[in-house]
């Protein structure tokens, strides 16, 4: 019998089943799927990298920082800002987040005004002096209202808080928690964003080394009987002590015996995001920083992987990636993959010229319906905790923490932390 089984191996269910293995527990994680990583994974298609959508490491994770070796991962920093693309108009942003002080050189034109670049300068200071897990907490409101009573412009919000955030919270309206603002602006001001050099993907083999792992195995059913749990899954049944579930809230769900609508951990709704991959037979622009989109359209950001992490495309050539969100005006799902090609593409020729994207070749498209969850203000005091219906179950993943990297490896660290009876590690504070 195992001391610990764990369903579901995306980044909560692997630094759970990790945390276990390494204090001595007999642990088998079970990933429905052929391969572990959930939303985080790469594939290599024609000698380009591609990540399952776009999305960055923040170093300064804490729980990154606990669990995962940064120096063998290679990561490559990212710029925290970016060059805001208006039409043929591209106004480079200078780094505001991590060095407020070199804005006024480097910024452009007018994407700023210079009264933006003093409160974010403001911003910087108020937000750099506590512990980051602080800024999780106290009064709440829309990242928008707190960004208008710092006083931000309305040019502010537009050209480079809306793409910006909304590249990070995978919404435009700036309609997600101010404290989660505060947090992530905080972190990226100390430790920047880094892409590892050979794919998102090095970070759930990074945390898998020396587990006992089994893909392509689904489970269906747990059974609690007092001293252990029995799990049915697509391979046969398996007994544990203790259970873990790691899965998303509607794999959950039938796992738990929580019908949705009945329970505060049922499914908190989905922010989707579609990513269009373009091949170049030559670099279309001399660029390696985050495009922003600071216009309306289906883009909301953009990144030529090729320069931004060197290797990612081959030798020569470079790799677009565009992020479209679900929420863009349009709407993703309404548009099938052809016509939201053809749109972004006209999007790229206002930027570009049409005879240099008409030289792009897709690659191919990607639909994630569920990349998190929408996170309102107030949003923290209707988490569901680790505790389930079922004697001998823990929940994990993001959504008892906060939707993102740091949650769903917190969450998994926490489940394991309560299954080994470790006060000190349940009791660290959320984001810490
Ligand atoms: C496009 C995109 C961009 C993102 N951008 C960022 C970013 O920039 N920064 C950031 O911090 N976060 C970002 N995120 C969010 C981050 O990737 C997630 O928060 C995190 O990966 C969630 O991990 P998880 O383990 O909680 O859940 P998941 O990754 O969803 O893992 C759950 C796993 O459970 C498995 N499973 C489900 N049911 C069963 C079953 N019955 N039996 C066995 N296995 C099962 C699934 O197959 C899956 O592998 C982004 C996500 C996406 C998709």
């Amino acid at each position: 019998m195992h001391d610990v089984l764990v369903i579901g191996g995306g980044l909560a269910g692997l630094t759970a089943a990790r945390v276990l293995t390494r204090a001595g527990q007999r642990v088998r994680l079970l990933e429905a799927a052929p391969e572990i990583g959930g939303r985080v994974r790469t594939r290599v298609m024609e000698g380009f990298t591609l990540d399952a959508g776009y999305q960055v490491l923040f170093p300064d994770y804490p729980a990154v920082r606990r669990n995962l070796d940064l120096g063998a991962l290679d990561l490559v920093p990212i710029a925290p800002a970016g060059v805001v693309r208006r039409g043929r108009r591209a106004e480079a942003l200078g780094d505001p987040l991590r060095d407020p002080g070199s804005l006024g050189s480097t910024l452009l034109s007018g994407a700023l005004t210079l009264g933006d670049k003093a409160r974010i300068g403001r911003l910087a200071l108020e937000l750099g002096a506590p512990p980051a897990h602080t800024l999780l907490v106290g009064p709440d409101e829309s990242t928008e209202s707190y960004l208008r009573r710092q006083g931000f412009s309305e040019a502010a919000l537009d050209h480079f808080f809306r793409p910006f955030f909304g590249g990070v919270f995978l919404r435009r309206d700036l309609a997600t928690s101010a404290r989660l603002f505060r947090y992530y602006f905080r972190l990226l001001m100390t430790g920047g964003a880094a892409l590892p050099r050979a794919g998102m993907g090095t970070i759930p083999a990074q945390l898998a080394q020396g587990l006992d792992v089994r893909t392509g195995v689904r489970v269906t059913h747990l059974q609690p009987h007092g001293t252990h749990v029995t799990a049915q899954t697509s391979a046969g049944e398996l007994d544990a002590r203790q259970v873990i579930v790691a899965t998303d809230t509607w794999s959950a769900a039938p796992l738990l015996g929580e019908e949705a609508g009945q329970n505060e951990a049922t499914p908190r709704g989905s922010l989707g995001s579609a990513y269009l991959y373009y091949a170049a037979a030559a670099p279309v622009e001399k660029q390696h920083r985050l495009l922003l989109n600071g216009e309306a359209g289906l883009i909301n950001n953009a990144q030529w992987m090729g320069q931004a992490v060197p290797g990612r495309a081959p030798e020569g050539q470079d790799l677009l990636v565009v992020t479209v969100l679900a929420s863009a005006q349009g709407g993703v799902p309404a548009l099938d993959d052809a016509a939201l090609d053809a749109r972004v593409r006209g999007e790229l020729s206002r930027w570009y010229g049409e005879a240099a994207v008409s030289g792009l070749r897709t690659l191919g498209t990607e639909r994630i319906p569920h990349a998190q969850y929408p996170q309102p203000p107030g949003y923290a005091a209707t988490l569901p905790g680790h505790a389930t219906p079922l004697p001998g179950v823990l929940r994990a993943g993001e959504v008892t923490s906060m939707s993102g990297i740091q949650g769903a490896m917190e969450s998994g660290e926490k489940a394991a932390a309560i299954a080994l009876n470790d006060l000190a590690a349940m009791s660290r504070p959320r984001g810490a």
